[in-house]
Order: C-alpha cells, then structure tokens, then sequence
C-alpha cells in the first residue's frame, strides 16, 4: 500500500497504542475512522509534545483530491474540521472509512482535542471551586450570625437571673432587719445591671445616660430603705 501523496510504501506502526499506516517519507498516517477516538482519548503523548510534532511533521495540505491506498480506485472526500482555531481538511474514504492525515495533521487534531479538554477541565473546576468557596463562605456566615445570637440569650438570662436574685435578696434582707445586707445586695444587682446596660447598648452618651439612671435608681432605692 502506497502513500496518497509521495508513493512512499506505508509501514503499519503503533501509533498512541493503535494501528496505523504511517508514510515515512511525509509522515502522513492512515487511520481507520472507529480507531480515532481512540487515539484523540490516548494520553501518552503530552499536549507540548504533539505540538512540536504538529509543527515539526507539518506538510502543505493536499488540495487535489487523492486516492485511497486501500481502496485505489476511490477517491477520498475532503472533510472540514473544526479546530480551536481554523479548519482542517482531512481526506476521508467514502468505501472503507478510512482517514488520510497528512504531515503533522494528526498530532495537530489531538493537540487541538487535549486544548478544549483541558479547557473545559479548568473552566470546570474553576467552577466547582467558586462554589467551594461560596458554601464555605455561607457556612462561616451562618456561625457568626448563630454564635453571637446563641452567646447573647444565655448572657441576657444569667445577667436577670442574677439582678433578680440580688433584689429579691436585697429586699428579703430589708423585710428581715439587716439593713447593711440590703442595701449590698441592692448595690450588687443595681451594680450588674448598669454593667449589662453598658454592654448592651451601642453609643458613648447612651451608655452614660443608661448609667446615670442606674445610679438614680440605686440612689431612689438607698432613700427608701433609709426612709422606711
Ligand atoms: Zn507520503
Ligand atoms: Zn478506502
């Protein structure tokens, strides 16, 4: 079987671990239609090297329509295909199904496969790890807002537990006669919540003035066990 276009005799090699008919001459190959997914899925050769094969094995395209070495008589079908960049030409067989590519064609087909491969590779993971992050970032936000929350209501029932008990103490003590008692216990409940105001409300005037009514308070309180 001679080559299509410089009738050097084809030699059957392995070519990506599939049979092939390489012209030595001017390095075209004869690939069976079926066996050329298999070679463009074959990764054996990196896209750098198919590459410098693409532009090393580079022949001018074949612009007559050319026999086909198996079939002889018949001759092939040009055949457009889209690359990244431009259109290839390739010489199909109608009869047999087989595919003429010249010099360099074929590494350059695979090369342009590996490309949009590897591009959608990427575009894809570049994807998945978008969304990595923006479930990351929600889960983080989520236990900001829950944390603070949760921390808060437990503060807020310790806080009143403990300015409710001191007040009911503080007036247990006043009803029983231990006045000094009383009046701690009013100055330690009085004293918390002017401490849980502070914490609480967001402002320096606001805060003060939350105070100063603490105070009145507690001053109002002292009065009234004096008085009493
Ligand atoms: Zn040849
Ligand atoms: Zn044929």
């Amino acid at each position: 079987m001679d080559c299509p276009t410089c009738a050097t005799e084809l030699k059957r090699i392995q070519y990506e671990n599939t049979p092939v008919l390489q012209c030595e001459q001017c390095l075209g190959y004869l690939v069976k239609q079926k066996q050329m997914v298999r070679i463009r899925i074959d990764r054996s050769t990196s896209v750098q090297q198919l590459e410098e094969q693409a532009s090393s094995e580079q022949q001018p395209d074949t612009t007559d329509r050319i026999r086909c070495p198996r079939c002889r008589a018949v001759k092939m079908k040009k055949k457009a295909v889209q690359l990244e960049d431009q259109e290839m030409l390739l010489d199909c067989c109608p009869k047999c199904d087989h595919v003429w590519f010249d010099g360099g064609e074929l590494s350059k087909w695979q090369a342009d496969y590996e490309h949009s491969k590897l591009a959608a590779d990427a575009k894809q993971n570049m994807l998945r790890s978008e969304m990595r992050t923006d479930k990351q970032k929600q889960a983080t936000q989520e236990r900001i807002d829950a944390a603070p929350r949760m921390q808060s209501a437990t503060q807020d029932i310790f806080f009143w537990c403990v300015i409710a008990c001191f007040g009911v103490l503080s007036a247990l003590a006043f009803g029983m006669g231990q006045q000094t008692v009383a009046i701690l216990c009013s100055l330690v409940a009085t004293g918390v919540l002017g401490w849980y105001a502070w914490r609480q409300i967001d402002g320096l005037w606001a805060r003060v003035a939350a105070v100063v009514g603490v105070v009145v308070l507690e001053v109002v309180i002292l009065i009234v066990y004096c008085a009493l």
